[in-house]
């Protein structure tokens, strides 16, 4: 990164902007907010769009997909970690990787699926580029899970199915919790639920706009 760029919209003090406008916006967890004044967004999207990498919106990656909000990457992990930080998590739809940064810098091992190979394959660069070692990464869709490598203590989903994927509940361990958009377009709701001895428990957190989970690998 060379020129106006590197000193000018992607500095430290852009980067503290956008956790200016986290914390209007209602983000309260002092841990999720370091890891996000730290971390680089504008590696994770394509060079033109570098300079929007600090804006609150959510922008293209390729393939039809996008980077999430992050507004939204900050509220779903602070769901996520709100009453105690998860061992081990697993995350659906790497996409650019961004939202799998933050969850790495927290928590110890991370699992992170995605459906499509040059989206995965790309993020896996900027993740290795920026020194981040304890994702492992599963090229498959995401509603199986990652059964071998559960059960969590944590699930996050950056993409809506119309319900909540039976096996993403069964892999949750006692007391762990899943937090994922739900519904189809236009009419979408973040939920978060939490695996009890005997039942699921299912808060409705807000409205929200995700891509479509989809099926198969692409
Ligand atoms: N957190 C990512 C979000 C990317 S968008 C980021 O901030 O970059 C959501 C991602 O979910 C897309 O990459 C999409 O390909 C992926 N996805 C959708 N359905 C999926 C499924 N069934 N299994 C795995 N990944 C899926």
């Amino acid at each position: 990164m060379n020129g106006h760029l590197g000193i000018g919209m992607t500095s430290q003090r852009t980067r503290d902007r956008l956790i200016q406008q986290l914390q209007k916006l209602g983000i309260k967890d002092q841990r999720v907010l370091d890891v996000m004044r730290q971390i680089p967004r504008h590696l994770f999207v394509a060079e033109a769009l570098a300079s929007r990498a600090y804006e609150n919106n959510s922008l293209p990656i390729g393939q039809g997909q996008t980077i999430s909000q992050p507004y939204m990457v900050a509220r779903m992990t602070e769901l996520l970690i709100e009453d105690g930080m998860p061992e081990n998590v697993l995350e659906v739809g790497t996409g650019s990787g961004y939202q799998s940064a933050v969850l790495a810098n927290l928590i110890p091992r991370v699992f992170s699926v995605e459906r499509i190979r040059p989206l995965q394959e790309k993020a896996k660069i900027v993740l290795s580029d920026i020194g981040i070692r304890n994702i492992s990464f599963k090229h498959s869709d995401g509603g199986w899970g990652w059964k071998a490598c559960g059960p969590y203590q944590g699930i996050l989903a950056a993409a809506a199915p119309a319900e909540i994927p039976v096996n993403l509940l069964e892999q949750l361990e006692i007391g762990a919790k899943l937090v994922i958009p739900i519904g189809v377009e236009g009419q979408q709701v973040l939920q978060r639920v939490t695996r009890t001895e005997s039942a699921y428990e299912v808060e409705t957190i807000e409205p929200v706009s995700f891509v479509p989970f989809l099926k198969g690998r692409a």
